[in-house]
């Protein structure tokens, strides 16, 4: 699995989805999960950096696991079915996030994050048991959420699962984004009603890698 999650960290920074040290990713093991390590830029990474934790929060010696930590435990730990969790603070999730903004239902493939909204969790700092907390309401039935003042969480079945989810809100962040170029902040598109989302629902069960 070490293999896998530097290779996910890796897409990440090739895509331009994170950059520098930002963002970080776990993937849940047969006990505890792996989680990737602290300040670390990604060229530098290697298999063995990745960092074994057991549910009670405890790191394997010697090795310092990503300050956010705690969100991936507890996401892990409260989601059993979502075994793996990439942050970013990718461009357009970050913009919105920073102006505390909930993504609503302008476009239809807002359905791949789980319901007709993504949040935005309240900000607290980055590290912090407060942000997990705040990340945990604001994933409730989700499988992305945005974090104030920060960037962004998805989550998914396995690491390519959440990888999809990631790029898929990214892109939706940047269409609301342009959209927001046009009507402004304070003015909402036209949206999705709450019979055309589940439309949009069932529609799903027969398609691509969303039916799940
Ligand atoms: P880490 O390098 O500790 O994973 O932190 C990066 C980050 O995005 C903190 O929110
Ligand atoms: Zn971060």
């Amino acid at each position: 699995m070490h293999n896998e999650l530097l290779k996910i960290t890796q897409q990440l920074a090739t895509l331009g989805l994170n950059k520098g040290t930002s963002g970080n990713c776990s993937v849940r093991l047969d006990e505890g999960f792996l989680v990737t390590p602290s300040g670390m830029a990604v060229d530098e990474m290697m298999p063995s950096h990745m960092v074994k934790m057991t549910f009670e929060g405890i790191a394997e010696p010697n090795k310092k696991p990503s300050s956010e930590w705690r969100f991936h435990r507890d996401i892990l730990q409260q989601r059993p079915e979502i075994n793996a969790v990439i942050h970013m603070h990718s461009m357009f999730a970050t913009t919105l996030a920073c102006l505390h903004l909930d993504i609503p239902p302008f476009h239809y493939m807002i359905a791949v994050a789980g319901g007709d909204t993504i949040r935005c969790a309240p900000y607290a700092l980055f590290g912090s048991q407060a942000l997990s907390d705040y990340a945990l309401s604001a994933l409730h039935e989700r499988k992305a959420c945005l974090l104030a003042n920060h960037g962004m969480i998805a989550l998914g079945q396995d690491l390519d699962d959440a990888l999809a989810v990631a790029i898929e809100v990214e892109n939706l962040c940047e269409q609301y984004w342009r959209i927001l170029q046009v009507t402004g902040v304070d003015v909402m598109p036209p949206l999705l009603n709450e019979t055309e989302m589940h439309a949009v629902f069932q529609q799903f069960r027969g398609y691509g890698k969303w039916k799940g």
